[in-house]
């Protein structure tokens, strides 16, 4: 066997950096703001009270076994989580046209739907029959690998805009306009990752026009459903305006790790929705046969706690009241934050801005504070507050008791 060339380390390496620091920083004030994970207010993991619930109701249940679940998982969960995502009144799903499949969390979602892609969707129809997807700069470092790994090339498309902090809209819809017919368009269906950035409605609403005027695929990547805003509809929005058109081919990668804080069991589903019932049921059949190459079947306990959540009326009340719990705790730190620097202290905002109002227009667990490399060095440097180099702060890591001491560092470098 021929020796493989030694790979560098996988996975972000500036946040596995930036953890090692922080974790072997002795100072009493240090604040870690990379983590990628809810904390609660005492800087914690926190296992929802719902979760908590469905988990003990499983582990009492004599009947429950360790069989495996089937290739495409557990029924119950990929028809419940396809109505969570779509809608319970959705008529695609009404209209059987939508293949659901259970995945290894959002990722195996995105890497499920990237290989049915490779193999299935007709590049040959674009202009120079390139097998592209685009992709937002910045977005989820993964999305690069995953596609790259099934010989899909991401291209960047327009969508940061560093002078506003804010989004650009016209890079964008220069960017749908000017690509080939029929191409592949990877959307953050809330709360963008990693900038908080998102389109308006509106902005959906056009952006829709112009995937139907092109014939453009839409691939979802939902990651933040109802962490985003505390509202699972709300943040519903933009994949359900897609779907309701009809004519856009859609693709949803969904992950219950943020959204019910299942990180660990990887719980995750992908909807594909078809033209047609018949188109449907041969979308589901390859899916399968790409599933059963890939894991055979998916892993049973995450997805039987979400379905529980799901489908028992007291655990999805108290469901909705844990993901607005770790909304509002979020919104709040950025409120906090945002008044700080903008009331208290007058901190002079960054670029040309002109206010600090971007960190409350943000939304999720990111936020893009604007601030040059040589801010966030010395921050994490002097301060012990601990940043990726573009000024990505992580919401979660914020709790009352360091916001003050953040924004006192934030106010320092920006004079
Ligand atoms: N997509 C995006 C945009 C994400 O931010 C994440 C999580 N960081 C994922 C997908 C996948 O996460 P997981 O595989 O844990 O569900």
């Amino acid at each position: 066997l021929a020796s493989p060339p030694l790979a560098p380390t996988p996975r972000p390496r500036s946040i596995f950096a930036l953890t090692a620091r922080f974790k072997a920083d002795s100072y009493d004030k240090k604040v870690n703001l990379g983590v990628g994970a809810y904390r609660d207010n005492a800087g914690k993991p926190w296992v929802l009270p719902s979760v908590k619930k469905a988990q003990a109701a499983l582990i009492a249940d004599e009947s429950v076994d360790h069989e495996y679940l089937s290739i495409t998982g557990l029924s119950e969960f990929t028809s419940s989580s396809a109505k969570l995502i779509l809608g319970r009144d959705s008529p695609a799903i009404a209209e059987k046209r939508v293949a659901s499949v259970q995945t290894i969390s959002g990722t195996g979602a995105n890497h499920l739907g990237a290989v049915f892609l490779s193999k299935f969707y007709d590049y040959s129809k674009l202009a120079g029959g390139k097998r592209q997807i685009y992709i937002s700069n910045p977005t989820w470092a993964n999305h690069k690998a995953i596609f790259n790994s099934v010989g899909i090339t991401p291209v960047d498309y327009p969508y940061y805009d560093a002078k506003t902090v804010g989004l650009d809209y016209s890079g964008l819809t220069q960017a749908l306009q000017s690509a080939p017919n029929g191409s592949v368009f990877l959307l953050h269906a809330c709360a963008h990752n990693p900038t908080g950035v998102d389109p308006t409605r509106e902005q959906w609403h056009q952006l829709a026009d112009i995937f139907e005027s092109k014939g453009h695929l839409a691939f979802f990547d939902c990651a933040y459903q109802g962490f985003a805003s505390g509202d699972l509809d709300g943040d519903a929005y933009s994949v359900r305006h897609f779907v309701s058109r009809k004519t856009i081919p859609v693709v949803i990668c969904q992950s219950f790790a943020k959204n019910a804080g299942l990180y660990g069991e990887r719980v995750g589903a992908l909807h594909v929705v078809s033209a047609t019932q018949e188109q449907n049921d041969a979308v589901l059949s390859q899916l399968s046969v790409i599933q059963r190459s890939e894991i055979s079947n998916p892993p049973a306990f995450g997805a039987r706690v979400v379905s529980m959540i799901l489908n028992d009326a007291s655990l999805w009340s108290q469901w909705q009241s844990d993901v607005k719990e770790m909304a509002g705790r979020i919104i709040s730190m950025r409120t906090a934050l945002h008044d700080l620097l903008t009331n208290r202290l007058k901190t002079p905002p960054p670029g040309q801005s002109g206010s600090w109002d971007h960190i409350v227009k943000q939304i999720g667990m990111f936020s893009y504070l604007g601030l040059k490399p040589e801010q966030v060095k010395r921050i994490v440097d002097e301060g012990h507050i601990y940043m990726t180099g573009n000024s990505r702060i992580s919401m979660a890591g914020l709790t009352t008791g360091n916001v003050e001491y953040v924004a006192g560092w934030i106010d320092r470098v920006s004079r």
